[in-house]
């Protein structure tokens, strides 16, 4: 059984004070909460102030983006070494926004996931096909180039997958579970071959249009084992209800 992990990207929302006031009254709400790993990424300007207040707290700190070197004259980057120095644990790497916006290859997104390891940060590693490419019936292929050329030399104890399928991010389309299940199970196969007897222990988050009302059927899926969530991450009472998701046996 894999522990639960459940993740807040905010993405470009929230100054800094509304993202206090979000953690004061967020954190209450799940400080009970022992049988799951809860993450928070707030936009940069956000994290210093986040990690003072969850010091010694069950939640945990992520950037949503690094730079795939450590220093140097590269104006507007943040380097992993800042990252952990900010107290982040987690980034956030591989998001579609990243890819469809800003260009990010297989290849930008391995030099990034390598560096945020070698320095100590966990990676949320996002994979996931366009509504044109599962319609083309090429999900399967996306995801297998996706996971094999972002994880090259990529530490597996370092390491969360999310399955975020672009056409159910933001839209309110959610995935079925079954269509979870099923591109779940698949990158895990594929993990099999990156990583021969780990693949077992990974946890691969489902990522698109997660809601409380939805949350439970998702989680319910044997290969799902946690949530990455977005808009519904946004307001405290929903991301905590998606936190208190429904438990099986
Ligand atoms: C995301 O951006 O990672 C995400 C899943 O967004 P949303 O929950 O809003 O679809």
């Amino acid at each position: 059984m894999r522990r639960p992990f459940i993740a807040a990207n905010w993405k470009m929302n929230k100054t800094v004070p509304e993202a206090m006031d979000f953690i004061y009254s967020f954190l209450p709400s799940v400080e009970e909460v022992t049988d799951a790993d809860i993450v928070i990424a707030p936009p940069f300007t956000a994290l210093f102030g986040i990690a003072e207040r969850l010091a010694g707290t069950n939640v945990r700190l992520s950037a949503q983006n690094v730079f795939y070197e450590e220093k140097g004259a590269f104006t507007g980057e943040v380097s992993p070494l800042m990252l952990v120095d900010v107290g982040c644990e987690y980034v956030l790497v591989g998001h579609s926004e990243r890819r469809q916006y800003f260009g990010e290859t297989d290849d930008i997104v391995n030099r990034k996931i390598r560096i945020a390891q070698k320095n100590g940060l966990n990676v949320i590693f996002c994979v996931g096909e366009t509504l044109k490419e599962r319609e083309s019936g090429r999900t399967y292929n996306v995801l297998r180039t996706q996971t094999v050329n972002g994880l090259k030399d990529a530490d597996v104890k370092k390491l969360v997958v999310a399955y975020e399928p672009v056409w159910a991010i933001g839209t309110g389309k959610t995935a079925t579970p079954e269509q979870a299940q099923d591109a779940h199970k698949y990158i895990r196969n594929t993990l099999r071959e990156v990583y021969p007897g780990d693949a077992d222990s990974i946890r691969i988050l489902y990522g698109g249009s997660v809601t409380p009302e939805n949350v439970d059927s998702l989680m319910a899926c044997a290969d799902v084992d946690g949530a990455l969530v977005g808009g519904a991450s946004l307001k405290p009472d929903s991301f905590e209800k998606i936190v208190n998701f429904t438990r099986g046996n």
